[in-house]
Parts: C-alpha cells; structure tokens; sequence
C-alpha cells in the first residue's frame, strides 16, 4: 500500500504527536517548524551556565496508571523521567505578614485553611470537598475509538452533579464567598486568573492531591525532544527553520502549502498544529470562517501575555518555598500596569538547571502585547524597557530575599513579543484560550472547537487553539484524536504502539 502524506504546520507538542501518531497509522508525514528547534511553547534556553525553564509547572499524568500517562507512555516521553510533586503548590503572603500556604495535600490544605480562619470553615469544606471527590476523576483517557464519547460519558456520570454545582461560578466568585481577606484573594492568586472556572481550580488542585501533576526533572526542553526522538524513530520528518505562509487549496480540498522560501509542497491531509489565528486568517486568508469562529476571535479572553524574568542566583534556595506570591504593601507600576502582587518561583528542586549552589529565580508578569509591540518600533526603547522590568523585579524580590540584588549572575526578559517570534502565538498567548466559566459550561454541553471547517476537505487543526484551556495534555490528545479521525476516513483501524 503507497504511503499517503500527512504534511503538519508545526512542530510543538501537537504537531510532534500527531506525526508520531500517522507514523504508527501508515502515513508518511512531513513537519514544517519556523523555529530552529522543535517544542514551540514547551522550551527552555541556557543563558550562562544556567537552564530557564519556559513552560511546565505541572503535567498532568505524570502519576504511572493514570489515564492521561497512558497516552505520554504511549510516546515514551516520560520514560526514565523522575517527577517531583510539590509539597505546596504555591504560597500566598498578604501584606499583614500571615501566610495561606496552598499545600497539594487536600487534608493539610484543609486543616491549614481551618486554622487561618474558622469562620469559613463551610466555604473551606465545599472547596476541599470537591478537590477531594475530583481526585477520582481521571477524565484523559484513549479518545480514538467510536466508544470512547460513551466510556467518557460513564466517567463523567458520577460527577456531573458536581460539575454543574462549581461550572456556573468564577474563582472570584466562589473567592468571593470568604470573610477572610488573606483567604478571598489568596484563591483568586493561586492561578492569577480572577475570570478562571472555579472547576478549573478544582481540578488543578484535585490533580496535585492525587499527584498527577508533577514536574519533569530536567524540564520543558527535555520533554519537548522526547516527542522529536520519538517521532524520528518512527520515521518522520521534520524541517527547521520553515515558515509555512499559506494553504493550498483546490476544488474545496487542502492539497497543500505554500512555504516562506517560495515553495510549493503537496499532500494528502494537512493539518495546522500552529497558532489558530495565523491558520485561520492568514494561511487560509479568512475564507473558512464560521460564525462561530469569529466570535471566538473577537469575544473570547485568551490566557494572558507574559513578561518571564528570570535570574540565576549564586544562592542554594533549596530550603525556601519554591513558589510565592506576595501582596505588596506599596503597589507598583512595573510595565505600565499598577500591581500590587509580585509572584515568583525558583528552580532548586532541579539540579539540572543550574550549578551546583545556585538557583533560577522567575518571576512571571501578565502584560499587555499592545504595549510591547509599539515599545518595539524603538529597538532602543524597547531594550530600555525590559531592563527597567528586571530592575524593578529585582528591587521588589530583595524584600522577599534580602541580599539577591548581589548575587544575581544572570539576567533574562522574555516578553509577549518573545513569545510571538518564537512560536507564531496570537498576541503572545501562552496558552490559548482561557478556561472561563463559559468555556466550562460549553464543555458541559458537550460542545468542542471543531477541528475542521466547513466548505475545505482533508485539512484539520489541533493543539491549544482548538481546546479552552490549552496545555500540553490537550494538544497530544487532540492530535491524537484526529489521526484516529484521519484513519477512520482512510478506512484503517487506528493503532499506537506502545514503546517498549
Ligand atoms: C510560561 C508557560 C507555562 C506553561 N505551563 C504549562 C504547564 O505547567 N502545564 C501545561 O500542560 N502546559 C503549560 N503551558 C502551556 C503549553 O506549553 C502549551 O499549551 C502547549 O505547549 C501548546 O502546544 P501546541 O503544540 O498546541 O502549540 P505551540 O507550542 O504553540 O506549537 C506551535 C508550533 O507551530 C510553529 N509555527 C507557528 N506558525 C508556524 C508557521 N507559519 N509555519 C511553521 N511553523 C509554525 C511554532 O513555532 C510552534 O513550534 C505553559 C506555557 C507557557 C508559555
């Protein structure tokens, strides 16, 4: 049987998975990546001696017997890989000086919330109650065969009351339920989006409690090469440093794209696993739209834009809280925004990211692409203006460790633009599309972001911008889920095969 050609725009945890998943399936693919290294998102980069991590805090399925670890085991990308889980999650300090600490633990959590302020303790038993009930819940399982929607379905069956009781709120919301003044705005902190899905919350902290949500030791990029070890295992193909700038469309068929260099190349199936808006509006010049779609674009919050700074520190912080959030006494305007909580997290618990004795510190700041992009136009001022951004961090962190402004060794400014150049991501997005309450609701519904289009055959879209939320779980299980899409229309029984 000739090989049919899968040609994939991409090569981030979605584009990798799907060329690992039609290697498995018979089909000859193709990855084009505009970047000189594959992971898009899920990267990291030395800077002197020291690793700064850019993605994973959590991965969830990283507990052996899970649903979700089943389909990273299926890849072998956490093979001989050792996973920490976190104590706490993150540590809240309000400006009186007492501290929420969020441990992962849920009966600790739990008695430790009780303890700060018993007079929530109804609030606080709702909260910890549905982490503790959500714990069971292990929803990412194999979503390729035709029963998958009905074993989805008796999985989600003794939980659907829970659902529609914490789907219709907001964090704030719920947060705003507490008279404790620590309590009500440490929730809305621990993951920094007032708009977020109180089930979102949930979940976060029900996959810490089962512990299926650990960090990888030796981070992002290590992560992101196994998928590409995998998928050049199997033969795949991938070219760097290769822009794809449209798709080729004929008699309502995608037949294949149009690269930077002037390059026509031809397949059988396409599919984008590159950021949503440039495939939609730009690679397909609009033409596909749905009404849906366009509302999407223009109505939906997409995860914020980030300023990552980070900092390698000739300082073992082994024995400090990995991850604070700390309210400031005196707000401060760091990249035109008035804030009033600096959050950072540091790396000690991985020896693989910097020298030995020494620490990355990071400090994560949503911020505004707008403002950076006309920062941009005055390379000068532009480079002005993240220095500034560092210095303050700085400044504001010697509070929290005195002494750090000395023993800095490494100073490194990401911004929203950063994360536009390296990976195509629409306004900077870091990941896609936010859970918001609606975005429960509509999944409660059973409504997804269709990952094809009306009026154009053999093409498809995958990873964050097709799933609210993002996040790398959702971007192997979408590719995943459309090559078993691809098979069945190729009339092949989908396979994966385990590596040994
Ligand atoms: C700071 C940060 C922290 C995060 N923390 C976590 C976490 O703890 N846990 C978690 O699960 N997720 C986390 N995420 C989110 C996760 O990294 C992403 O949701 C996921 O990696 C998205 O994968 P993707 O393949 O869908 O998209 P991307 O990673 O965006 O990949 C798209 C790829 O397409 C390429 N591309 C774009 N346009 C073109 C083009 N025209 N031609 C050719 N190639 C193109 C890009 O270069 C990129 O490689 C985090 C992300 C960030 C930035």
């Amino acid at each position: 049987m000739s090989e049919k050609t899968i040609l994939i725009i991409g090569g981030g945890i979605a584009g990798l998975s799907a060329g690992c998943y039609g290697r498995m399936n018979g089909y000859q693919t193709k990855i084009f990546e505009l970047h000189s290294i594959s992971g898009g998102l899920c990267t990291g980069w030395k800077r002197k001696g020291y690793t700064i991590d850019g993605c994973i805090h959590w991965l969830v399925g990283s507990r052996p017997g899970s649903g979700m670890h089943a389909l990273w085991d299926e890849l072998g990308v956490l093979n001989g890989v050792k996973i920490v889980n976190h104590e706490e999650f993150v540590r809240v300090r309000g400006t009186d000086g007492r501290e929420f600490i969020v441990y992962t633990n849920v009966d600790r959590l739990e008695a430790h919330m009780l303890a700060l302020s018993p007079q929530d303790a109804v609030q606080i038993k709702t909260l910890t109650g549905a982490i503790r009930k959500f714990s069971k819940f292990d929803p990412m399982q194999d979503n390729s065969s035709p029963l998958s929607g009905i074993k989805m379905l008796f999985t989600m069956l003794p939980f659907l009351g829970l659902f529609k009781k914490f789907g219709s709120l907001t964090v704030s919301e719920f947060a705003g339920g507490f008279k404790d003044p620590l309590l009500r705005q440490g929730l809305v902190d621990i993951l920094g989006f007032p708009g977020f899905s109180l089930l979102g919350l949930i979940m976060t902290l029900a996959w810490m409690h089962a512990e299926n949500a650990g960090y990888p030791i030796g981070g992002s990029l290590p992560f992101a090469h196994a998928f590409e070890r995998r998928y050049r295992e199997l033969g795949g193909e991938i070219e760097f440093n290769t822009r794809v700038e449209k798709i080729l469309v004929e008699n309502g068929q995608a037949v294949g794209l149009r690269l930077a260099d002037g390059r026509e190349v031809r397949g059988d199936r396409i599919i984008s696993a590159a950021d949503g808006h440039a495939t939609l509006y730009s690679m397909l010049d609009g033409q596909y739209l749905t009404d849906e779609l366009k509302e999407m674009y223009t109505t939906w919050p997409i995860f914020d834009p980030l300023i990552q700074v980070s900092l390698g520190v000739n300082r073992d912080l082994s024995a400090a809280p990995h991850a604070i959030n700390v309210h400031l006494k005196k707000p401060v305007h760091i990249a035109g925004v008035e804030r009033d909580v600096l959050s950072y997290k540091h790396y000690a618990y991985d020896p693989t990211l910097a020298p030995a004795g020494k620490t990355v510190v990071e400090v994560m700041l949503s911020s505004s692409y707008a403002y950076w992009k006309e920062l941009a136009e005055d390379r000068e001022r532009y480079d002005a203006a993240k220095q500034q951004v560092a210095l303050q961090v700085i400044e504001q962190l010697e509070a929290v460790l005195p002494g750090i402004s000395g023993q800095i060794e490494m100073v490194d400014v990401a911004t929203p633009l950063t994360y536009e150049r390296f990976t195509g991501n629409w306004q900077g997005s870091f990941e896609g599309w936010q859970y918001t309450k609606e975005a429960m609701s509509r999944t409660m519904q059973g409504k997804s972001i269709s990952k094809t289009l009306p009026g154009l055959e053999n093409f498809y879209m995958i990873g964050q911008w097709t799933e609210p939320g993002g996040g790398l779980p959702p971007a192997l299980t979408s590719a995943r889920a459309i090559i078993s899409q691809i098979c069945k229309k190729d009339k092949r029984a989908f396979v994966s095969k385990k590596t040994q």
